[in-house]
């Protein structure tokens, strides 16, 4: 039975899975800087046997696993292979050798098991109709997002998949289990960048001054009022600022102040909407206060839909390979992914891999500098993927 040999594959593939995620972590590139990861991968591909390796976005690649009767159709797996500028504080045989690179997101693991779940669908090929298609892309961290690329790039066509499936750890999941969420799952996210300028001088002569210190304060609170009395309270929207730079001193008032936020939400229509009233009340309050303002939006990733009937799909076929126990239904989740780009030309599917031990105190999570994961996940992460795409092929 598929599900029996692909379960026993994963196992006997475990450790295996395990080094090249070791490896991968201990060697981690920024965003678009992935040619040693590529490199890596490439040969993993060409040591598995799969053949017709294509490279799509500079260090990215897809490649093809056809099974019998290929173009009956095609389903992609997908992973992302970047990692983050922050300096790991794990103090592990496999830590960051490349100083303030760390995988902390799990792309690392993402991509050993996705080379893992090749090695299985390679030697079950003969046993199964339709296609995979491997998609390993770079740049999923900053914009606009290797996914974009990797579409610009033609990734989904010749052939076009049906359907794509990402994978990604959770860190708030056990390890052992997985979670999956049809519909809306992940937000947009948008860069915001404010520079409210008024005239510095002396801190004891405000009335010859136009201080924008206080005009910036005023203005991170009445941009509050975007998401509690703009937005529609059904819908999830997020608004915050992380900096605010205004270089003065007790005695000076400098003459600008910076700032910069995010805004997440996750629906289309409001998204644009809120960027409008975003504009006008900075506008209108900084020049009623009698400073200027530079505002610019920068456009990050769409939201992220998971396709209903993918989805649901996928996740019976989890409960039949992992029981119904280990597998959850997820919530909204307000962070910004770019497998949201490909899940807009085809129908997507992004569930999450649990990652999380206690008791071996692995609990910190994503973009942190202790951030790691249960490597238990691993024989999951390479076998459920394998499993998923070819239960989504058989059951067409
Ligand atoms: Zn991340
Ligand atoms: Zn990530």
């Amino acid at each position: 039975m598929m599900k029996e040999k692909i379960k026993n594959l994963a196992a006997a593939l475990k450790e295996e899975v395990i080094q090249n995620r070791r490896h991968l972590h201990a060697n981690p590139e920024l965003s678009y800087q992935e040619y040693n990861t590529a490199k890596f991968v490439r040969e993993k591909l060409e040591e598995i046997g799969i053949t017709g390796i294509e490279q799509k976005a500079e260090t990215g690649w897809t490649a093809c696993i056809e099974g019998k009767n290929p173009h009956k159709k095609v389903i992609a797996l997908r992973a992302d292979m970047d990692a983050l500028p922050i300096i790991e504080a794990n103090e592990v045989s496999y830590k960051s050798k490349n100083p303030g690179v760390m995988h902390a997101c799990g792309h690392d693991a993402h991509t050993a098991s996705l080379l893992g779940a090749a090695k299985i669908l390679h030697q079950v090929k003969d046993l199964f109709e339709g296609t995979v298609k491997l998609i390993f892309q770079p740049g999923e961290e900053v914009a606009p997002g290797g996914a974009s690329l990797m579409i610009q790039d033609k990734v989904l066509e010749n052939p076009r998949p049906n359907g794509i499936i990402g994978q990604h750890v959770m860190p708030f999941i056990p390890v052992g289990k997985v979670g999956f969420r049809q519909g809306i799952y992940m937000a947009s996210a948008d860069e915001l960048y404010i520079t409210v300028k008024g005239k510095g001088g002396h801190g004891a002569m405000p009335e010859t001054l136009i201080d924008p210190v206080l005009i910036a304060s005023h203005l991170i609170v009445a941009l509050q009022q975007v998401v509690s009395r703009a937005a529609s309270p059904k819908v999830p929207s997020v608004l915050s600022f992380g900096r605010v730079e205004a270089l003065g001193a007790t005695n000076v008032i400098p003459n600008e102040v910076k700032i910069q936020g995010t805004f997440r939400t996750l629906d289309e229509p409001w998204r644009a909407k809120a960027h409008q009233k975003m504009l006008q009340i900075a506008h209108g309050l900084v020049e009623g206060m009698g400073g200027e303002v530079d505002f610019e939006i920068r456009k990050g990733y769409p939201f992220l839909k998971n396709d209903p009937a993918l989805t649901a799909k996928a996740k019976d076929a989890a409960i039949e390979y992992l029981g119904p126990d280990n597998v959850v239904d997820l919530d909204i989740w307000m962070a910004a992914e770019d497998f949201a780009y490909y899940s807009q030309v085809v129908d997507g599917c992004f569930y999450r891999l649990g990652t999380r031990n206690e008791a071996k105190g692995i609990v910190s999570g994503v973009h942190t500098p202790t951030f790691d994961i249960d490597e238990d996940a691993l024989e999951i992460g390479a076998g459920l993927m394998a499993w998923l795409a070819v239960a989504e092929l058989e059951k067409s």
